[in-house]
C-alpha cells in the first residue's frame, strides 16, 4: 500500500520538483541559488581542501546516481529533500513490499539477467550508483545492503581500493527516537560492527505481564502469550493472526477484561493490534529530521564541500530535544567487514544446535535462519538437521571452518571453530 501511494501520489510530485512546473529538466534562472551559496563561495565550515566552483552542481544535477531504500515515511520525505538540493539521478527500491527471505528478488532483473546469479544482478545494479541512502525500518535489510557494499569491495595484497567504496547513509527512526549515520564500507564502522545498538525486540517481563500489569500494553500481552494458547479461541492448532480482524477483536475484548480487574485503562482495539503486530507508530517530525540530516550527509559527501558526519548521530525527541554525535568504532572481528573468520568457541561435546542458537541469540551476530557448511574430506557439505544433537567430535575438527548463509547477509560468512577444553 505504502508503495502504491508513493507512486501515484508522491512520485509525480517529485517529478514536478525535479523538472520544474514546464515538465522539461530546465531550469528556471536561480533555480538553485540556495545550493549555490554552498558550493560557490567558500565559508568557515567548508572542507579545507575544497575550492568553491561551479563544478560541484554540474556534478549533483547531471552526474551523481543516488539510490535510495526505503520509500516509506523516512524514505519519502529523503526523496523530496534530496530532489530540492539538486540531485536529479534519484532511484527508488522499496523493501516494504517484499519478503525479506528474497531480498536480492527486489532488484529490477531484465531478460538479458535470466540465469544469472541474483546477487550477482543486484551487485551490477548497486554499483551503478555513487551513493547509497538507506531509510528502512528493516534491520535485516540494513544489514543485507551493508553487507552488499562489503562485497562490492575490492582489495588489492590486502589494501583496500578506495574507489570500490560506495557510501551508505543509514537513517532509521522508531517513534520519538532516530538515528543517522555515515558508512564508508571497509573504512568505518558498518551496520554490523554495531549490531549491539539494535538490541533484539524488548519484551515486558513475564512476571509483570503474568501478575502485577500496570499498562494496557501489558493487559494485551498477558492474553497474546497466555490466554490464547490456553484457550485456542479458533481451534486447536489456530495461532494468532495479527491480520485477522476476528483474532484482533478476540484478543481486544480479553484485553479489556483483564484490565477492568486492575483497573488499569488504555486498552483500545488500535492499541490492541499495535501490540499484537508490534507496530511502533511512526512520528513526522522524526522522519523528517532524520532525513533532513541523512539528505544533508549525501549533499556533503557529493559535493565534497564538508567534512561528513563522523559517523553516528543520535536524535530523541520523547521529551524535549535531545541530540548528539560519535564516533562508532570498528569492531576487529567484525563478521561482516573484518575480512577474518570470527572465532567460535565451543567444547569439542558440544551440539550444532549451540552453534546454532549462539548465531541468533548472540548480540553480536544476531542471524535469523542461519544455514552452516562446511568442508569435509575435501568435500562441501552442509550440515543438516539429523546432526544437529550429535557431538562435534563426531565430524568437526578444531580449527574447522564453518560457512554461514543467512538472509541478514548476501555473502556467506566464515567462522572458525575453536574447541575449549
Ligand atoms: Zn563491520
Amino acid at each position: 500500500a505504502g508503495w502504491e501511494l508513493f507512486r501515484q501520489e508522491i512520485l509525480p510530485k517529485i517529478q514536478m520538483l525535479v523538472d520544474g512546473d514546464t515538465g522539461s529538466t530546465s531550469d528556471w534562472d536561480d533555480r538553485w541559488n540556495h545550493i549555490k551559496k554552498f558550493l560557490e563561495r567558500s565559508g568557515p565550515f567548508m572542507h579545507p581542501d575544497f575550492e568553491p566552483s561551479t563544478e560541484s552542481l554540474q556534478f549533483m544535477l547531471e552526474t551523481c546516481k543516488i539510490l535510495v531504500i526505503g520509500a516509506g515515511g523516512l524514505g519519502c520525505e529523503l526523496l523530496k529533500n534530496l530532489a530540492l538540493s539538486g540531485f536529479r539521478n534519484i532511484h527508488v527500491v522499496d523493501m516494504d513490499t517484499i519478503d525479506v527471505s528474497n531480498l536480492n528478488r527486489q532488484f529490477l532483473f531484465r531478460a538479458k539477467d535470466v540465469g544469472r546469479p541474483k546477487a550477482d544482478v543486484a551487485a551490477d545494479f548497486i554499483n551503478k550508483f555513487h551513493i547509497i541512502v538507506c531509510g528502512l525500518d528493516s534491520i535485516v535489510a540494513r544489514r543485507w545492503m551493508n553487507g552488499m557494499l562489503l562485497s562490492l569491495l575490492v582489495y588489492e595484497d590486502g589494501v583496500l581500493d578506495p574507489s570500490s567504496i560506495i557510501p551508505l547513509i543509514d537513517g532509521g527512526t522508531e517513534g520519538f527516537k532516530g538515528n543517522a549515520r555515515v558508512i564508508f564500507p571497509g573504512m568505518t564502522a558498518c551496520i554490523d560492527c554495531t549490531l549491539e545498538l539494535y538490541p533484539p525486540q524488548i519484551n515486558f517481563p513475564m512476571c509483570t505481564i503474568a501478575s502485577m500489569p500496570r499498562l494496557p500494553e501489558h493487559c494485551i500481552e498477558y492474553v497474546r502469550i497466555l490466554l490464547w494458547p490456553k484457550e485456542m479461541p479458533f481451534g486447536d492448532d489456530v495461532s494468532l493472526d495479527g491480520d485477522d480482524p476476528e483474532h484482533i477483536q478476540w484478543v481486544y475484548q480479553k484485553s479489556l477484561e483483564r484490565a477492568a480487574e486492575f483497573s488499569i485503562t488504555g486498552v483500545t482495539y488500535r492499541l490492541t493490534q499495535g501490540v499484537v503486530k508490534r507496530i511502533i507508530p511512526a512520528v513526522a517530525s522524526t522522519n523528517a529530521a532524520i532525513a533532513a540530516a541523512c539528505a544533508t550527509e549525501v549533499f556533503k559527501i557529493a559535493s565534497s564541500a564538508y567534512l561528513p558526519l563522523n559517523n553516528y548521530m543520535v536524535f530523541n525527541d520523547v521529551d524535549g530535544l535531545y541530540t548528539y554525535t560519535f564516533e562508532a568504532e570498528r569492531k576487529e572481528n567484525c563478521s561482516a567487514c573484518s575480512q577474518v573468520p570470527s572465532d567460535l568457541h565451543f567444547s569439542p561435546s558440544s551440539k550444532l544446535q549451540e552453534v546454532l542458537d549462539y548465531l541468533t541469540e548472540s548480540t553480536s551476530v544476531q542471524m535469523k535462519s542461519p544455514a552452516i557448511t562446511t568442508t569435509m574430506d575435501g568435500k562441501n557439505k552442509t550440515l543438516y538437521l539429523q546432526v544437529i544433537n550429535l557431538p562435534f567430535k563426531l565430524g568437526l575438527a578444531d580449527g574447522q571452518e564453518l560457512a554461514v548463509a543467512d538472509v541478514t547477509t548476501p555473502q556467506t560468512v566464515l567462522f572458525k571453530l575453536c574447541f575449549t577444553s
